[in-house]
């Protein structure tokens, strides 16, 4: 446990940063950054801190929906991190489909999920987070209520961390997955 220093418990208004319900036992750094100063690092109460070390509840954090709105970088990105690693569940992939954090909060958040490779667009062109690119084909959405077509701009694609021919985008306001080989950076 690291303690919390007086600028913490002021910034948190003595209150757990991510469930806002409990009052906060330690201050946690949000990896790779270290507890050189409190913008690395989020106040968290017991019951939060246990489901970060040992998760058993992923409902749990629903209360996330609350604090990935902090306007501290450290607590967006742990909030965000912890719903990335969740979005197959609906109410998690709703949750951080309806928030724009900056690119280094979503950066620093999704450096847990190691990229093994590079992601490459159908000429071989890397692909970046952020990014703009075309469709090269039509894309038929499953379980959405249209299809793409070839030719579609799809703006800020996130690179899916753990699968390297993945990016996700937003068509028509839906969130949804693209193979790399149907897309070309524009
Ligand atoms: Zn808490």
């Amino acid at each position: 446990m690291n303690n919390l220093n007086e600028k913490l418990i002021q910034r948190c208004e003595n209150s757990c940063e991510l469930c806002a319900s409990e009052q906060p036992v330690t201050a946690y750094a949000v990896s790779p950054e270290n507890h050189d100063s409190i913008a690395n690092e989020v106040a968290v109460c017991s019951t939060c801190l246990q489901q970060l070390e040992k998760p058993s509840n992923p409902l749990y954090w629903q209360c996330l929906a609350g604090s990935i709105w902090n306007t501290e970088p450290a607590v967006q990105a742990l909030s965000y991190r912890i719903l990335y690693g969740l979005k197959d569940e609906q109410w998690a992939g709703e949750i951080i489909t309806g928030v724009e954090p900056d690119e280094a909060v979503i950066n620093w958040a999704l450096s847990v999920y190691a990229v093994a490779a590079e992601h490459t667009d159908s000429n071989g062109q890397k692909l970046q987070n952020g990014d703009t690119v075309v469709l090269t084909q039509q894309l038929n959405v499953k379980g959405a209520s249209f299809n793409a077509p070839k030719g579609t701009i799809v703006r800020k694609i996130r690179l899916v961390p753990d699968n390297t021919e993945q990016v996700e985008g937003k068509i028509n306001d839906e969130t949804i997955v693209i193979l790399t080989k149907y897309v070309r950076k524009s």
